[in-house]
C-alpha cells in the first residue's frame, strides 16, 4: 500500500516572520493528518525550515538545484548545498522552470541524477500544456519528459522518487483537472512503468498538482493511481494546506 505525499510549493513567496507563522500553525494540526507532508521553501530559508521542522513529521525540500556539482556557475545551488541543510525532496522540472527558464527534458534528468547521486529524493514534473492537451497530445508530451529521466538514469531509479503530474493549465489557474482526466493520465505514467518494472510501478508515488484545494482533494486523492499531491497556492495558507494534508 502506498503511502500519499502532500508537498507544498511555496515558490518564491515567504518571509522569515510569514514562515514562522505558517509552520507553527501547520505542525499544530498535524496530529490529525495521517499522509507524508513535505514542504518545499525558496534557498534561503532552508535553515529556517530545517531548524523549525527537524524531529517533527513534515519534511522539507527545495524547489530547484543545479544539475552541476561545483563549479563557475553564479546564483546556482548544488545538491550538496541542499544536503548541508537536510533536505529530503529536490522539485525538478517545474513547469515554471520549464517555460521561464527554458529547461529542456535533458537538463531536468541531469538535475534528477545529480539529486539522486546526492541522495535526495527528486519530485520530478511531468505534464501538459492546454494546447498540448487539445492536440490531444498528452501522452505524447508526458511519456517523452519521463523518457528523458528512464533514459539517463533507468527505470529503477524511479524507486527513490517521486512523480508530479501537473497540467500547465491547472498550476495557479484555479481549474483544477476531474479526477477522471486526472486518475487517466497517472494511469498512463504508472501503466508505462509497469511495462518496465512492476514492483517500481506499484510502488512509485504519483502525485498530482494543480489547484487543489481543500474543497477537491479527497475527491481526486481518492482516485486509485493519485498518491497525494503538490500544493502551490494553497500550501502558503495553514487553514488550507492542513485541509489538504487531512484529505491524504
Ligand atoms: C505548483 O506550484 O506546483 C502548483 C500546483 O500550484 P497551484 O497549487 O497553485 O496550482
Amino acid at each position: 500500500m502506498r503511502r500519499k505525499l502532500v508537498a507544498g510549493n511555496w515558490k518564491m513567496h515567504g518571509s522569515l516572520a510569514d514562515n514562522d507563522a505558517l509552520l507553527t500553525a501547520v505542525l499544530a494540526g498535524m496530529g490529525e493528518v495521517g499522509c507524508d507532508v513535505a514542504v518545499c521553501v525558496p534557498h534561503p530559508y532552508l535553515a529556517q525550515a530545517q531548524a523549525r521542522l527537524a524531529g517533527s513529521t513534515v519534511a522539507w525540500g527545495a524547489q530547484n538545484m543545479s544539475q552541476h556539482a561545483k563549479g563557475a556557475y553564479t546564483g546556482e545551488v548544488s545538491a550538496a548545498m541542499l544536503n548541508d541543510f537536510g533536505c529530503r525532496y529536490v522539485i525538478v522540472g517545474h513547469s515554471e522552470r520549464r517555460a521561464l527558464y527554458g529547461e529542456s527534458d535533458q537538463v531536468v534528468a541531469e538535475k534528477y541524477a545529480a539529486a539522486q547521486a546526492a541522495g535526495l529524493a527528486p519530485i520530478l514534473c511531468v505534464g501538459e500544456t492546454l494546447n498540448e492537451r487539445e492536440e490531444c497530445i498528452t501522452e505524447q508530451v508526458v511519456g517523452r519528459q519521463l523518457d528523458a529521466v528512464i533514459e539517463k538514469c533507468g527505470v529503477a531509479s524511479l524507486a527513490k522518487a517521486v512523480i508530479a503530474y501537473e497540467p500547465v493549465w491547472a498550476i495557479g489557474t484555479g481549474v483544477t483537472a476531474t479526477p477522471d482526466q486526472a486518475q487517466a493520465v497517472h494511469a498512463f505514467i504508472r501503466g508505462k512503468i509497469r511495462a518496465l518494472d512492476a514492483a517500481v510501478a506499484d510502488n512509485l508515488v504519483i502525485q498530482y498538482g494543480g489547484s487543489v484545494k481543500g474543497s477537491n482533494a479527497a475527491e481526486l486523492f481518492a482516485q486509485p493511481d493519485i498518491d497525494g499531491g503538490l500544493i502551490g497556492g494553497a500550501s502558503l495558507v495553514a487553514e488550507d494546506f492542513l485541509a489538504i494534508c487531512k484529505a491524504g
